[in-house]
Order: structure tokens, then C-alpha cells, then sequence
């Protein structure tokens, strides 16, 4: 399940400006922490001027409702290629953790074509969604989602 935005959202990185395009969601998480899995990780996709990419990873675990996915689940399509319109907007302030500590490291997109050069904030700090959440997520999808987890091979991982 994929949210859009219109333009007006964006990050720096390394000094260049990278705009929110759209968010999206995996079940199981590609990312483990610490050797550690996550029932559902949220990738905010954002890219540069020059087509470069930065996806800001959030993960869920289990606990109280999450506010700001609930704007997302109550449109959720219940079908392949069906395209809803929100009734309020989605803020991706509302699911980011309030600690913003992340783990850094270049990688690529995790759905074909896998493109390299991605780079990769992945938050330290998981927020929460309720089980009830994570399970009309599972449903909808039907099967895992996520990419096998991937070997570090020289690839540093910034804290
Ligand atoms: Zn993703």
C-alpha cells in the first residue's frame, strides 16, 4: 500500500534537498535492528532534483494504536490497483518516532529493479501500532512483503 504526497515535504542530506514522494509499508520488516525483525516497517521515499533517493525507514512493533496510521487504514484498498483518496491528510510527522537518532548506510530499493545508490536513514527508535493494525495489514496483503534480508558485505553502517 503506497500514500503520495504532493510536493512541499522534504529532507537535507549531504547538503542536497530531497522531496517526500510517497510512503509505503512492508510486513514483516526488511530491516532487522540488532539482529532483530519488526511486524511492519514504513519507507518514506523521497528523491532529489537529480532523481537520487533517500528512503527514511520506520519501524512498528506492537503496543498502542498508531494516530497517524489510521488516516491509511480506514482508505486501506482492499484490492490490487484500487487508488482511494484520503479524507485528511497523512502527515509523516505523525508516524516518525520523536527520537530522530538514525542508522545510515547506502543500499538500494528493495522491490525491482533494486536500483543502487539509495540512501538509506533507518530510525533507531520504533513507534508503535496496535495489533488490530498490523493484523488489517497482513490481511490486505495476503503474503509478506518484504525483501530478504541482505548481506552488509563492505558496506559501512553509520550510527
Ligand atoms: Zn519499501
Amino acid at each position: 500500500m503506497q500514500v503520495n504526497y504532493a510536493s512541499g515535504s522534504s529532507i537535507k542530506v549531504d547538503g542536497t534537498s530531497f522531496e517526500l514522494k510517497q510512503l509505503h509499508f512492508h510486513a514483516p520488516s526488511e530491516n532487522h535492528i540488532e539482529g532483530k525483525s519488526y511486524p511492519l516497517e514504513a519507507h518514506l521515499v523521497h528523491a532529489s532534483d537529480e532523481g537520487d533517493l533517500a528512503v527514511v525507514a520506520v519501524m512498528f512493533e506492537e503496543g498502542g494504536a498508531n494516530e497517524g496510521l489510521e488516516q491509511a487504514w480506514s482508505s486501506m484498498p482492499e484490492q490490487a490497483g484500487e487508488e482511494k483518496t484520503l479524507q485528511s491528510s497523512l502527515s509523516a510527522d505523525d508516524i516518525l518516532p520523536s527520537d530522530r537518532d538514525y542508522y545510515r548506510f547506502n543500499g538500494s530499493l528493495t522491490t525491482p529493479p533494486c536500483t543502487q545508490g539509495v540512501r538509506w536513514l533507518v530510525m533507531k527508535q520504533p513507534v508503535t501500532a496496535s495489533k488490530e493494525q498490523i493484523e488489517h495489514f497482513a490481511d490486505v496483503l495476503h503474503e509478506p512483503n518484504n525483501r530478504p534480508l541482505q548481506p552488509v558485505n563492505a558496506r559501512p553502517v553509520l550510527q
